[in-house]
């Protein structure tokens, strides 16, 4: 067992102290260990313990992916950080919590929702840029569990799973965070300009 790693609780390289688990009555008396496969190491930094059984770190849970893009909606947001909590164990579990995420971004466009493939046409019909649409798409097959063997295969493959939040969060930024900071600036403009562009376009 390494003397140093990333502690799972506050994320610094930091030097860790092993100890063996054991079981002591509340009265007094010694102490028996339990279980040799049963180990706890404590940070020297932030001084909290981690639980490893048979090497495997199983607390504090790990939590993978990088956090959600802060315009998610409230409700995609709580599927993305439930999906980063079951990618360890998961990933083809958190990839069809991801293409419910995209779902939802859906509804929050104001389309359907219902069949994820027809509300990606329906973007892609209001102009949606090609890169976007690849990651919309992908998310959308690699997340259906319909998925077909020898195809990509998300139980050996976590990376993938990973490399969906990325997606996830570059559609949001793509469709949601840029368009929103965009439209400030725009509104921004003298009302002059905005009252000649308008004209311009047709539009008043
Ligand atoms: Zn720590």
């Amino acid at each position: 067992m390494a003397d140093g790693f990333n502690c799972p609780h506050c994320g610094a390289f930091a030097e860790q102290r092993w100890g063996a688990a054991a079981w002591r009555t509340v009265v007094s008396g010694p102490a028996f260990p339990i279980a040799e496969s049963h180990r706890f190491s404590r940070c020297t930094r932030c001084e909290k313990f981690a639980v490893w059984i048979d090497a495997r770190l199983v607390h504090p849970r790990i939590v993978g992916g990088p956090a959600p893009n802060a315009d998610l909606p409230a409700d995609a947001s709580a599927d993305f950080e439930e999906a980063r909590r079951i990618l360890e164990d998961s990933p083809r579990g958190a990839a069809a919590l991801l293409r419910l995420v995209i779902q939802k971004l859906c509804v929050h466009l104001e389309l359907p929702g219902k069949d994820l493939n027809k509300d990606i046409a329906a973007l892609v019909a209001r102009g949606l840029p090609a890169p976007i649409q690849q990651a919309l798409d992908i998310v959308r097959v690699v997340g259906n569990n319909a998925v077909h063997p020898g195809q990509i295969d998300l139980r050996d493959d976590k990376a993938t799973a990973t490399t969906m939040f990325e997606l996830v969060n570059a559609i949001t930024n793509a469709m949601i965070t840029q368009p929103k900071a965009i439209k400030e600036l725009y509104d921004s403009l003298p009302k002059t300009a905005l009252q000649a562009i308008d004209d311009r376009d047709g539009r008043s």
